[in-house]
Formats: C-alpha cells, structure tokens, sequence
C-alpha cells in the first residue's frame, strides 16, 4: 500500500486519496476557507469565527463605550 495525497481544491490540504473522494464532497458542502487567516471554518461557524477571531478589537472597543446619561431635569 503506498501512502498516496492528493491536494483538496477548497481547503488546500493534504489529503490522503482512499478518503479525498468523501473528504472534497465534505469539505466542498461544509467548510469555507477563512478570507482573513485562511483557515477552513465550518460555514455554519464563520460567522461566530470571524466575530470571535478578527472582530475581537472591534468588540472590546464597543463593550468599553458607556452609555452616556443625560440629567437634565431641572
Ligand atoms: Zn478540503
Ligand atoms: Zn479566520
């Protein structure tokens, strides 16, 4: 048996070829490459991932704003 790899086209990995046939099928269907870090996320996940992984500084930023109180009743 030799050890045989073929490139998967979506997520550019290394698979072996007894499981690229199922691997491609799945990865074609459920996983999208990451435009910011190029990693393969589940597509259901990307939106979390994207929030998670490169939004984070946006977040903090936004956590950090407070609420600004108007008293005015005089
Ligand atoms: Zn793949
Ligand atoms: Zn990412």
């Amino acid at each position: 048996m030799e050890a045989d790899f073929q490139v998967c086209s979506n997520c550019k990995r290394n698979v072996a070829s007894v499981h690229f046939a199922l691997h491609e099928a799945y990865c074609l269907r459920f996983l999208v490459i990451c435009p910011e870090c190029e990693e393969p996320i589940p597509k259901s996940k990307m939106k979390e991932h994207t929030q998670a992984e490169h939004q984070q500084g946006r977040e903090m930023y936004l956590l950090k704003e407070k609420p600004i109180v108007i008293t005015a009743n005089k």
